[in-house]
């Protein structure tokens, strides 16, 4: 975390904001486990005193699977969080206890599981992804939206095309929702550089929608190394004016403000 600080002060953030995984439960490994959250707080508070050339903000990225994960709300009354992303990369197979892990480097888990738990019908296997996303958006309480349209990653083109109308009525029906709750949706750059995907979460056709409906914006580069933090801001930055986006949202004290772009 301090290698993060280093690299944020040297790229001239004014803000750096840390959102590791919250717990879900013992099966995930990539998540934080809830005993390891007041050091996490502990050690942002640190650097919070080391480094007052940058403002150091808590996050937290909370995974939303029905009936399975923490209301979200819970981390943030127990807690000082500043701030809660909302993302799925777990999605729950209807009338089942089994989950699709729609994200991670293996490119066959995304693949077996729209065989194994969707008897190949991708439609459907995507559908669920965005039905628990709309779920995750309604019932839930946070701040930003992570990776909104994760569910393209492991695509690549092959099992559905994002024009496709059944498609992008689902992302409609999510942007509807999104402008309505007021929840800021980042633009991540996660995707392009780790040669995942051609363009950021979210792709152009819904970047053009939030801009339609002056849903708030903020750019994120998802970094899982400090390296990776700089990465791709400003060809975010060119592609959201390019839709007519000039603002972003940033953390203020205790609120989020707009900031143009
Ligand atoms: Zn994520």
């Amino acid at each position: 975390m301090r290698n993060f600080v280093h690299k944020a002060i040297e790229s001239q953030f004014a803000h750096l904001g840390f959102s590791p995984h919250a717990p879900i439960s013992d099966y995930y490994d990539f998540t934080l486990n809830e005993n390891e959250i007041p050091e996490y707080i502990n050690e942002v508070e640190l650097y919070q005193k080391q480094y007052s050339q940058i403002k150091i903000f808590k996050g937290i990225e909370c995974d939303f699977i029905p009936g399975i994960t923490t209301d979200f709300s819970y981390f943030k009354q127990n807690y000082p969080l500043d701030y809660i992303i909302g993302g799925v990369h777990l999605v729950k197979v209807p009338n089942s206890n089994e989950i699709w892990f729609i994200d991670g480097p293996k490119r066959e888990i995304y693949d077996n599981g729209i065989v194994a738990f969707f008897k190949n019908d991708v439609k459907k296997a995507v559908t669920c992804f965005w039905e628990q996303t709309f779920e995750m958006i309604e019932t839930q309480k946070f701040d930003i939206i992570a990776h909104i349209d994760k569910i393209k990653m492991h695509n690549q083109d092959r099992f559905f095309k994002e024009d496709d109308v059944w498609y992008t009525k689902l992302v409609d029906y999510a942007v509807d929702l999104l402008s309505k709750k007021n929840i800021i949706v980042e633009i991540n750059s996660r995707g392009i550089y780790r040669m995942r995907c051609k363009n950021f979460y979210p792709s152009d056709y819904i970047l053009k929608k939030l801009a339609e409906t002056k849903v708030p914006m903020i750019i994120s580069s998802d970094a899982h190394k400090a390296e990776e933090l700089p990465l791709y801001y400003e060809e975010a930055k060119l592609k959201l004016k390019s839709f007519g986006v000039d603002t972003l949202s940033f953390l203020g004290i205790g609120k989020w403000q707009q900031v143009k772009i």
